[in-house]
């Protein structure tokens, strides 16, 4: 049986956070699809497409990982998948208490759903698309948060 996990999130933009922990989380899965989530509360910056095209950029070379947009209840998404695991980063204590909350809601909508935590390299963990796209909005330098196509395209959009 094939190995597969869903990371989900709104990737608005895709970071170096991100992507450290999808190379972590291909070494351990046969596929990782990171779901790009249309239906977030918050409001996007980018739209699903562009989001779609710099995460797709970003991970070029990545073979194990998949990019794929969803706008259903997540465990419904991850049971279509076949995915028998959801990624989630954390980053530190802050990210736990809503992971938690999230991860135990979601055992119960599909107790055959694992939650999965995995932690990016220390030079990561402070990174967050919040504050990528809030530095650029203040002019701010984001060349080290994020790729140079994420970067180049964000300050189209801008
Ligand atoms: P959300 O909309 O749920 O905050 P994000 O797109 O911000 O989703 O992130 C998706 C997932 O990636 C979440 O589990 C989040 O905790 C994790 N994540 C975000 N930034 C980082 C980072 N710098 N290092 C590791 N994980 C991260």
């Amino acid at each position: 049986m094939k190995k597969i996990a869903i990371y989900p999130g709104s990737f608005d933009p895709i970071t170096n956070g991100h992507i450290d922990l999808i190379q972590r989380a291909v070494k351990l899965f046969d596929t990782v699809i990171i779901g790009i989530s249309q239906n977030s509360k918050k409001t996007a910056f980018l739209s699903i497409d562009d989001r779609i095209a710099v995460a797709r950029k970003a991970l070029k070379g990545i073979e194990r990982a998949k990019i794929l947009c969803f706008d259903t209840l997540l465990v419904d998404f991850a049971n279509a998948q076949n995915a028998q695991v959801i990624l989630r980063g954390l980053r530190a204590v802050s990210d736990f208490e809503y992971e938690f909350q999230l991860s135990g809601m979601n055992k119960h909508l599909n107790p055959d759903i694992e939650t999965l935590f995995m932690t990016p390299a220390e030079q990561y963990a402070n990174i967050s698309s919040s504050l990528v796209r809030e530095i650029l909005m203040l002019g701010g330098n984001i060349s080290a948060f994020v790729p140079a196509s994420v970067e180049a395209l964000l300050k189209q959009r801008l």
